[in-house]
């Protein structure tokens, strides 16, 4: 398997080029709603949530298969999610176009055209290897089609990138392990294993073997906790999984003394607004907790989580958060110096991010 370096670093003579552009306006003469797009790291994101209706389509035509939907518009009518598992269902159906390693790269480099525009600087993508090895998809197409695109991301898009393994938490550790071991194997190029699908029965508890072996081959982790599962997942992620991060936390809002523990921790949690709306979590925007965690101090970023099924991608959760709730320019700057600080990037290019923020003029 081909090795992936995590994305060569940014042609400077081609951001000296884009400073240098004549004729552009100052920042401050440009109207509020035409400014760009603050330059941020998104945390929480599965590629395969990342499938647009229309990519599902092409790539079902390309491959040979027939979906279960007459057309684009039969398929968006699917996407009104009751819960997390009533998303999962359609999220894992939908896969069955991906089939080879240029599957896996087109719906890669659709993701990061769009993460570009909305200010995405800096991506780590996680990945689902075991729903395609259940498929009979290899190892290799997966993580290859996806690293392959990866590989150039910074000097194509902009983008740096990581690459982070997620595992199913309704399958078995066991599983997982098995898994892990052959992409330790292959050497294949991940910076890190994450934890999603069904939370609820599934407690970090199950995996504590998993994350053990994980942090011994010297790869960063981060688990899903206490999106629909209660305070106590976010626990034991913590003291059994030893994570770095922590993916959704919302419900963690309940317990003040655990909120006081990752204040003290500066624990990351990478939120994901408008998927909690869509899949249930919270009932409506407006009443998100997102808010709240600011005024605790905790450490919380904005991403999109799986943006083709949600509603949107980061801009889109953030437009979508000063309309409604009212997210202030300097919340704004905080999430996003938040989500460039919580990345697993160098802290080289945590700095160049950081200066990039600080001159953005917000
Ligand atoms: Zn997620």
């Amino acid at each position: 398997m081909e090795i992936y370096d995590g994305g060569a670093d940014a042609s400077q003579a081609e951001q000296q080029a884009e400073l240098q552009v004549e004729g552009v306006p100052e920042f401050a003469e440009i109207p509020e709603e035409v400014h760009a797009p603050l330059p941020v790291a998104e945390l929480h994101l599965h590629i395969e949530g990342t499938l647009e209706p229309e990519l599902i389509f092409a790539l079902a035509e390309r491959n040979g298969i027939t979906l279960p939907y007459a057309d684009l518009d039969e398929l968006r009518a699917r996407y009104e999610f009751t819960d997390l598992q009533s998303f999962l269902d359609l999220y894992y159906a939908n896969m069955a176009v991906l089939r080879t390693e240029q599957d896996f790269a087109d719906m890669t480099r659709a993701y990061l055209t769009r993460a570009a525009a909305a200010g995405v600087r800096h991506a780590e993508i996680m990945m689902d290897p075991q729903a395609h090895l259940s498929r009979g998809v290899s190892l290799e197409t997966c993580v290859n089609g996806v690293a392959s695109v990866l590989a150039g991301s910074e000097q194509e898009f902009g983008i740096s990138t990581l690459l982070i393994a997620a595992f199913l938490r309704d399958l078995s550790e066991e599983s997982a392990l098995e898994v892990l071991e052959q992409l330790l194997a292959v050497n294949a190029p991940i910076v890190g294993i994450g934890l999603d699908s069904a939370e609820a029965g599934n407690p970090p508890s199950k995996f504590e073997r998993l994350f053990a072996r994980a942090k011994d081959a010297g790869l960063r982790r981060t688990a899903h906790a206490g999106e629909e599962g209660p305070p106590s997942y976010i626990i034991e992620a913590l003291e059994l999984l030893d994570v770095e991060r922590l993916d959704h936390g919302i419900r963690c809002m309940e317990d003040s003394e655990l909120v006081e523990r990752l204040v003290t921790e500066h624990m990351p949690l990478t939120v994901c607004p408008l998927s909690n709306v869509r899949l249930r979590a919270v009932d409506t925007l407006a009443e998100h907790p997102l808010a709240g965690m600011l005024a605790a101090g905790l450490n919380v970023s904005v991403n999109s989580d799986d943006p083709a099924y949600f509603g949107g991608y980061v801009d889109d959760n953030f437009a979508q958060l000063k309309s409604v709730i009212g997210l202030s320019e300097f919340d704004c700057v905080r999430l996003a110096a938040n989500s460039i600080r919580s990345s697993f990037a160098s802290e080289e290019r945590k700095t160049e991010l950081l200066a990039e923020l600080a001159a953005s003029g917000r």
